[in-house]
Parts: structure tokens; C-alpha cells; sequence
């Protein structure tokens, strides 16, 4: 495993993490303990050390708490955990969401403490009108966060007022190739190295959009030059390429997918992209920006929808369509939103009620992007031609 130092406490850390909001699941969406334990074990025993977790990732503190419990791994991992800020409306809250979160991690430290998913500077000055600052300060004196952070989803401008409004001791941003100039961004990356922070970099394959069901002329890009490195393969080593990455944090559900990442932790060291690797990414973040027209990343943030809509699996047949054709997408998206069954939750179903808008990291505008779903996989004859099919099926 390849490690790289925390500049801000010295600390070794993995530069592979395990992001545990895509823990397996069992058939009933909740999540599979026994394959997610094989899975942490196997993680720890090749150095993975940093597990990242969050409050509002259902039952993924409880099963990460009972693991490490169980194999006695507390001592050998860093866990890293976030508070649900949205929820905290007194400054009781903040206790009372932390106390919460020991109980299910099973510990009396959060060693990386994360304001979760802010969005907003102005977000950040509400909770400073709460008093987190002195909050802060108690439970970093007490030993109940031994560092804190913040995980962000906003603009450029904001992630630099961030970085400026308290003495962080990291910070978390979504990076990829194809987001270099959005959100925190290249520019915010190194603005927060400069100020000695430790970045953990989160969605480096996009919600997996960058690992599978690439455009196959994308795809040639990375063949040309390295014809056995597989696309997930190519977005991670070009998040490592960068030097001020301190970790990478990968939602890794199955042992196969850990064992090749960590392959390309080992070997993806800063710097360690060539000239013409380079130009491959380039190359295919032409032809990908070009085929992906909702950049949902399947963060599920914006569920449950009141109306029933499967937001992202609806997204994600859009871009296929686009990527795979129109067929395969409306296909997927008669299966995404229960077409055949007797509850269908269609595009057309949204209400425009807005609830899923403030929720959403990446800002996209649900109900008008639901609009162009419609348009596109649903059109007028859908409906009633399921309806044909589904009576002579019965
Ligand atoms: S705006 Fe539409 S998709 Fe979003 S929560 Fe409301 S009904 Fe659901
Ligand atoms: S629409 Fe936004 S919040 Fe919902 S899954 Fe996609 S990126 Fe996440």
C-alpha cells in the first residue's frame, strides 16, 4: 500500500480509503454485514487504514462500529465520520448527533470529524451563529474529535471563503477528471495544500460513472496508450497523480474491485502520470462531457422523493441513452421506474415540489433535468403501450 503523510498531524495514512456509503446490500436494500466485514478485513489486511463514514449513510456506522469491534481493529484504523449539520438547529444538537455516532462507531474518538456536505458559506455562518466554533473546541480538548474537517459540494468561491473561516485541520472535496474545474476544483485543491491541509478526495470515479459505461470511443483513448489498465483503473491514478492528495476514498463493494484498486494505489505515486497519459484523459474528457448531460453521481443525497421517483436511476438511464443508445436507455428506464409493475414512479410523476433541489451536491435542477428525462424516454405512447403489454402478460 501506498501511504502518504497527513502534513497537518503527521499521520500515515493509506492513500486508499474505504468509503463505506456503498457498503453491499442484501436483497431488502439494507446493508450485508458479513460481506461488508470480508470486505474491511481484506481492506485492512492489504493497509487500508482510513474508513470513512457518515450519519446519514444508513447503517453504515453501526456495521463499520461492529466490525472493528469484533476483529479488535480500532487501534490499526482511522475513522472519519460527519455531522448531519442540516439537523442541528441548537447547539445541543452537535452533542447530541456526536454522542450518537460513538455509540454506533463503538468508540470515544472520531479521529477525522467532518461538518458534512456543506454547500453554502452561508451554511457554514449559520452554524457559527450556533456556537460550533466553541463546540468545536470542547470536544477537541476533551478527546472526542481528535481533528476536524469539513466535506464540501459547493462553489469555488465558497470552498476559499471555507478555508479561511476556521483553523481546519482537513477538508474533503469531490475530485475527478472530469470535475478539474468544478466544485473546489484544481484551484481549491491547491489553495488548501498551500495552507498545509491534508485533502481526502471523494467521487473520484464519479459515482462509478467513470469506471463503467464510458463511451467506447473514451474507452479507445485509454487503449491506445495502456491497453491493460482499465478505465476506474485511469481515473484513480490520475487523482493520485496529484501530490496534494493526502487520501482517496473509494465506495468499494466487492473484493475484486479492492484488490485492483489497491493495485494502482501501490503503484500510482504523485507525479506518476506521463505526458501522454495526460493527453489520453484529455482526449476522453472530451468525449465523455460530450455524452453525459446530468451529472448525477447516484449519491442518493435528494431520496426519498415524496413522490416515489427514483431520481438517480432515472439520471443514470438518461446518460446511458446517450451513451448506449436510446433503446438501451429506455429500457432502463422502464425498469428503473417500475413501468411494468403496477406502482410506476415515471418522470412525468415529479410535481415540481423542490424538496430533492436543496439536497443535491451536484445542483442540478431535478425537476427541469426529470423534464428532458421525459422527453427523451418517455414519450407518448410509452404509457399506454406498457399498459398493452403488461394486460397480455397477465
Ligand atoms: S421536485 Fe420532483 S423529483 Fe424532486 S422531490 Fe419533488 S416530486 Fe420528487
Ligand atoms: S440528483 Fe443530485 S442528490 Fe440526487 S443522486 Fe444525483 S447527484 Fe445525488
Amino acid at each position: 500500500m501506498q501511504y502518504r503523510i497527513d502534513p497537518r498531524s503527521g499521520a500515515r495514512l493509506s492513500a486508499l480509503g474505504y468509503g463505506c456509503m456503498r457498503f453491499p446490500l442484501t436483497a431488502l436494500g439494507r446493508i450485508d454485514a458479513d460481506k461488508a466485514e470480508a470486505l474491511v478485513l481484506d481492506a485492512v489486511g492489504k493497509g487500508v487504514n482510513y474508513f470513512d463514514t457518515a450519519y446519514l449513510y444508513r447503517g453504515s456506522e453501526e456495521v463499520l462500529g461492529a466490525i472493528i469491534e469484533k476483529n479488535g481493529l480500532r487501534g490499526s484504523v482511522h475513522i472519519a465520520t460527519k455531522l448531519p449539520h442540516g439537523s442541528c438547529t441548537s447547539f445541543e444538537d452537535f452533542d447530541r448527533f456526536l454522542g450518537i455516532q460513538l455509540d454506533r462507531l463503538r468508540t470515544d474518538r472520531i479521529d477525522y470529524y467532518l461538518v458534512h456536505n456543506i454547500m453554502s458559506f452561508e451554511q457554514w455562518e449559520r452554524l457559527v451563529d450556533l456556537g460550533i466554533e466553541r463546540w468545536i473546541s470542547e470536544k477537541k480538548r476533551s478527546g472526542a474529535i481528535e481533528r476536524i474537517g469539513f466535506s464540501f459540494h459547493g462553489s469555488q468561491d465558497d470552498f476559499m471563503r471555507m478555508l479561511d473561516a476556521y483553523d481546519w485541520d482537513f477538508c474533503q472535496i469531490q475530485y475527478n477528471y472530469l470535475n478539474e474545474n468544478y466544485q473546489a476544483g484544481r484551484a481549491g485543491l491547491e489553495a488548501a495544500a498551500e495552507r498545509g491541509l491534508p485533502v481526502i478526495v471523494m467521487e473520484p470515479l464519479l459515482g462509478g460513472k467513470l469506471a463503467g459505461g464510458l463511451p467506447r470511443d473514451a474507452v479507445r483513448e485509454f487503449e491506445k496508450v495502456d491497453p491493460s489498465a482499465s478505465p476506474a483503473a485511469w481515473a484513480l491514478a490520475w487523482v493520485w497523480s496529484h501530490p496534494q492528495v493526502t487520501v482517496l476514498l473509494s465506495g468499494m463493494n466487492d473484493l475484486d474491485q479492492l484488490a485492483e484498486n489497491v493495485a494502482v494505489a501501490e503503484r500510482a505515486l504523485p507525479g506518476s502520470m506521463s505526458e501522454a497519459d495526460h493527453a489520453a484523459v484529455a482526449a476522453a474528457v472530451g468525449i465523455i462531457s460530450e455524452s453525459y448531460r446530468v451529472p448525477c453521481t447516484g449519491c442518493n443525497y435528494c431520496m426519498p422523493c415524496p413522490k416515489g421517483i427514483n431520481i438517480p436511476a432515472l439520471f443514470s438511464a438518461y446518460n446511458t441513452s446517450f451513451v448506449t443508445g436510446r433503446f438501451a436507455g429506455m429500457y432502463q428506464y422502464v425498469v428503473a421506474s417500475g413501468a411494468m409493475g403496477d406502482n410506476s414512479r415515471l418522470a412525468s410523476d415529479c410535481i415540481s415540489c423542490g424538496a430533492c433541489v436543496k439536497k443535491c451536491p451536484q445542483r442540478i435542477d431535478v425537476p427541469a433535468s426529470l423534464s428532458e428525462v421525459r422527453r427523451r424516454l418517455q414519450p407518448f405512447f410509452l404509457p399506454p403501450a406498457l399498459e398493452v403489454v403488461k394486460r397480455v402478460m397477465r
